[in-house]
């Protein structure tokens, strides 16, 4: 039998992700004082087990580890800053661990303000999304301190599988913008292999048969595959419910083209991918999986296709 989790947890933020997370530590053993805005979530996580505090102060009293689960960077921030915020009420030394997907740069000011606060702070974006947050599968990108990551090991193994220390503070956001971009990317680009194979006449079947067992294979196509009918966990299959929503989706690729900007790297297809994205969330498909990118694919096709040799 593992050995009960025996931390006393903040936790900041109870929504779709932050309510299984919370209730999955207090199933692991864990003491756990949550805090959110919204009423319904409070009511959900206190179902689990979670003690609902009613202010930050509350969430950080006698606090080993306080987890921030929320929106943005700059909400994080808000939830950090001031006289009743997390940083100035925190015992020294409680680990603070953001658990949001925010900007790396956001995330590496937030670890010098804690640093100067004289609180020990870690980023770790999650990936697996909220069946992975309810299923405990959920996949760590973590930044900060080699003995700091050490000590959350185990609250993380009570909400995920996977833990992996990216480097130093800011790296676990990092590795979440470049992995989403690519993403993205892949998704876009196995449709439109789909939308192409399919005015060459190849069946749906045959064309996933070639490419998920040669050099076309990714996470896009073998596991969220966004034609119907062909994997058996694709979102597609059930009217593109989500999954990770098509706004999820933007908001990531945002972050990585700003941090692009900011970084100075070359990123022409993170960029284009954005506002591929973009019209597909104006033209009302946001809260779908991001895979109902396919159909938009497929219905850009030229309704009446040149004739091969024409010169067109
Ligand atoms: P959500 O909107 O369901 O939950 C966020 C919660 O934060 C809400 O309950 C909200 O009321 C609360 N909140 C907002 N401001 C607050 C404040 N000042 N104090 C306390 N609580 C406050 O969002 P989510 O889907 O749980 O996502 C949370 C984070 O996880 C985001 O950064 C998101 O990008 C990331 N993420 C989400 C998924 C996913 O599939 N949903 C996957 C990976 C990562």
């Amino acid at each position: 039998m593992t050995q009960a989790l025996d931390r006393t947890i903040g936790f900041v933020g109870l929504g779709r992700m932050g309510g299984p997370m919370a209730a999955n530590l207090v199933a692991a053993g864990a003491a756990v004082r949550g805090f959110d805005v919204v009423e319904e979530a409070c009511a959900e996580a206190a179902r689990a087990g979670v003690e609902i505090a009613a202010s930050l102060a509350e969430v950080a009293r006698d606090a080993d580890a306080i987890i921030t689960m929320l929106p943005d960077g700059p909400l994080v921030r808000r939830c950090y800053d001031g006289e009743a915020g997390l940083l100035a009420r925190a015992a020294a030394g409680t680990l603070l661990i953001d658990c949001s997907t925010i900007d790396p740069f956001d995330a590496r000011d937030l670890h010098a303000l804690a640093a100067q606060a004289g609180l020990r702070s870690l980023d770790a974006p999650v990936s697996g999304g909220v069946v992975g947050a309810r299923a405990g599968t959920l996949t760590f990108m973590v930044g900060g301190a080699e003995a700091d990551v050490r000590e959350a090991e185990p609250l993380l193994a009570a909400m995920g599988r996977r833990v992996v220390h990216c480097g130093g503070g800011g790296n676990g956001q990092a590795a979440k913008a470049c992995n989403n971009m690519l993403l993205g990317i892949s998704m876009i680009g196995v449709s439109e292999a789909f939308a192409l194979a399919e005015r060459l006449g190849l069946s749906d079947q045959a064309f996933f048969d070639v490419a998920s067992t040669s050099s076309g294979q990714c996470w896009s196509l073998t596991t969220n595959c966004p034609v119907p009918g062909l994997v058996a966990t694709s979102p597609a299959n059930d009217d593109y419910r989500p999954g990770f929503s098509v706004h999820l989706m933007l908001k990531d690729l945002r972050l990585a083209r700003d941090a692009a900007a900011a970084s100075g790297a070359s990123t022409e297809l993170g960029r284009h991918a954005t506002e591929i994205y973009e019209r597909l969330a104006a033209d009302g498909a946001g809260d779908l999986d991001f895979s109902t990118i396919y159909r938009a694919v497929r219905a850009a096709g030229d309704a009446a296709p040149h004739e091969h040799g024409s010169g067109a």
